[in-house]
């Protein structure tokens, strides 16, 4: 063979071993090594508490080995639940689950169209599933896999509400007494529906919750608010940690004059000041306010935070974790965040499930820097479905000593609280109106 011929068929050779047969048998060989796969993967519905709730169960051929995941977006929750059922379970079925990264990013773009609420959401759900799945086969709590505790406990805050000032001391004062340090406070503007004030009752049929629209004004809220931290310094003195939610839902400018109103009253933080398509007022309103800002349950796509985190926009970031994709993005936006001086504040409320706050505690006690958790306690009969929710006490949840996620369900009794079809939607989004019958954020 002549020399040039010879270095042509070296360089075939070699690209064929890169690009060909070589990546197929390196393939074959790392899926023989593992010997553990996805045998299924399925959503559960579930409303013990009334919320409409969605679980990932991901399977694997390893007799009692499964893992547990939140993917609850509760607006939308069968939609979520075809998602995993039909699209993410056929792509999943027969891999290595312990493949957690691999997984998140082939699942990812796996729809070609991505970072939507419905679609991060399911992945959500099998990515803190497999997290669960790798905690018990290491025989670990997924808090030792993370790192570590950097704290104890996990500091929590809870929600303070009533139809008057007099009313949200009342309440403030009752979580004080329970051990709380940390309270979000939100009141009735009189005359308007508001977050804070009761909620309606959703045993109603769509057309009849289609006909009973509330009216929202943003100007109201915005001369209220101001005097009932006035009120409530003045009732409770300056040590308790007091928060507040806007609720993304006041006009930007409007948002800027009340937390400039705001600062002599020396908040936690103010959360979502602006909505998620108006976040480029937040460099106006860091300039006029030291408030500390916290922002983004809305959040679904990485290019919405990263900007504020970056630039020092924000104090905390308030993404719901199975709308980001699960543990895995969450893990790297926490130590994103880490170098920007900005604090974690996982949104927390009746809409994740008890599988999804235990994911929430076992990141937050070893991200260094955690800054507080939204906080709910588990009704008897959440507690009931799911064994082994986190404990909530003196202000604090606790991890349980169990391995993985350290919480479990109980699936014949989750049959037994079907979610409601009849509204299938929460009937306060999408039925707010402003006085002259302008659609209007809730
Ligand atoms: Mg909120």
């Amino acid at each position: 063979m002549k020399r040039r011929d010879c270095l042509g068929y070296l360089s075939s050779l070699a690209a064929a071993t890169a690009f060909g047969g070589g990546t197929r048998q390196l393939f074959a060989s790392e899926q023989a090594a593992s010997g553990l796969k996805i045998t299924d993967v399925r959503a559960i519905l579930t409303a013990p508490a009334g919320i409409r709730l969605c679980v990932v169960k991901v399977s694997t051929n390893e007799p009692e080995l499964y893992g547990l995941g939140c993917a609850t977006f509760t607006q939308r929750a069968r939609v979520v639940q075809t998602a995993v059922d039909q699209y993410l379970k056929p792509f999943l079925l027969g891999k290595d689950p312990t493949k957690i990264e691999d997984i998140w990013q082939s699942s990812w773009v796996s729809s070609y169209w991505r970072n939507g609420p419905v679609l991060n959401n399911a992945l959500g759900g099998v990515d803190m599933a497999l997290w669960d799945i790798l905690g018990k086969r290491a025989q670990l709590p997924l808090y030792q896999l993370f790192g570590g505790k950097s704290r104890e406990a996990v500091d929590t805050y809870r929600h303070a509400r009533g139809n008057s000032p007099e009313e949200v001391v009342e309440d403030v004062r009752r979580f004080q007494s329970q051990g709380y340090r940390h309270i979000r406070v939100q009141a009735a503007v009189p005359g308007l529906a508001t977050y804070g004030a009761k909620s309606r009752d959703t045993a109603q049929s769509s057309e009849q919750a289609n006909r009973d629209t509330k009216v929202w004004e943003p100007k109201p809220y915005v001369r209220f608010i101001p005097k009932l931290f006035e009120h409530l310094r003045h009732e409770l003195g300056d040590e308790v940690e007091l928060l507040h939610d806007v609720h993304e839902r006041v006009p930007p400018i409007l948002a800027i004059q009340l937390v400039k109103d705001l600062d002599p009253f020396r908040l936690f933080f103010l959360e979502d000041p602006f909505s998620p398509e108006d976040i480029g007022y937040f460099p106006m309103l860091r300039q006029q306010s030291s408030t500390p800002l916290a922002m983004g349950e809305l959040f679904n796509n990485p290019h919405e935070f990263t900007g504020l985190i970056k630039d020092r926009l924000i104090d905390l970031i308030r993404v719901h974790i199975s709308q980001i994709g699960g543990l895995t993005p969450a893990r790297k936006l926490a130590a994103f965040c880490e170098y920007f001086g900005v604090r974690t504040a996982w949104h927390g409320p009746g809409d994740v499930s008890p599988v999804g706050h235990a994911a929430h505690v076992h990141l937050d006690l070893a991200t260094p820097n955690f800054g507080i958790q939204e906080a709910r306690e588990f009704s008897q009969e959440e507690q009931d479905v799911f064994p082994g929710c986190p404990e909530l006490r003196d202000g604090y949840y606790w991890p349980n000593q169990r391995v993985g996620l350290g919480i479990e369900i109980d699936e014949a009794l989750a049959a037994k609280f079907p979610i409601q079809d009849e509204p299938p939607f929460d009937i306060d989004w999408g039925n707010l109106r402003r006085a002259d019958g302008t659609s209007t954020k809730p």
